[in-house]
């Protein structure tokens, strides 16, 4: 049994240990853990391993609409004909997609950019899907457009240069309010959450 992937004197093993644990939330002791668990018994969870993403591979790519990730030319969200089509809100990840349809409050589309702006990391519009967005919008579809990049300091200069696209062809561009968490209290929170809570206020 060994006890470092160093050490292992398995240079398979080592290999696959570090190529699981660049994933996120994986440590190398979990990855250590993952391959214990393949290597035990006749090999079938390997199999199943392969299969399962050798099926990624092929079948998932992304929708030609609105590049959530789809399994075909187009995803759930897309081809559902119930979803308001004027009705736009803009993501960063299919991460983020999910996390709204889950909250089961928004019946209109997406728009994933596959990430957000960030200049020193090379990341610029034209890395993102940016252009297809501009297209959407220019087709004069939409009335109104929802902005859900994160609230971090790159999700809102990915925010802005949104709006700026949106300016001339979305009669309505809004942006997710920045919440109090639920069951929080108003001492324990950071400074620019309570600024921004304040700024974003509404009727009573
Ligand atoms: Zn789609």
């Amino acid at each position: 049994m060994y006890q470092d992937a160093t050490r292992s004197g398995l240079p398979s093993v080592d290999k696959a240990i570090l190529v699981l644990s660049r994933m996120p939330g994986i440590g190398r002791k979990s990855a250590q853990r993952m391959i214990q668990f393949l290597l035990r018994g006749d090999g079938s969870e390997i199999g199943q391993l392969l299969q399962a993403l050798d099926d990624l591979r092929q079948r998932v790519g992304v929708c030609v609409d609105c590049h959530n990730l789809a399994e075909g030319e187009r995803c759930w969200v897309c081809m559902d004909p119930l979803r308001n089509a004027s009705l736009l809100c803009v993501v960063e990840e299919p991460a983020d997609l999910l996390a709204m349809e889950k909250a089961n409050i928004f019946r209109g589309r997406y728009h994933v950019l596959g990430g957000r702006l960030n200049p020193l990391s090379g990341i610029g519009p034209e890395q993102l899907r940016m252009e297809s967005l501009r297209q959407r919008l220019q087709s004069g579809s939409v009335d109104e457009l929802v902005i859900a990049t994160n609230p971090t300091v790159e999700g809102e200069a990915t925010a802005h240069y949104v709006a700026q696209l949106a300016q001339t062809s979305v009669a309505r561009v809004t942006r997710l309010a920045y919440g109090l968490p639920m069951g929080g209290e108003l001492e324990y929170l950071d400074e620019s959450t309570l600024y921004q809570a304040l700024e974003g206020r509404r009727q009573f």
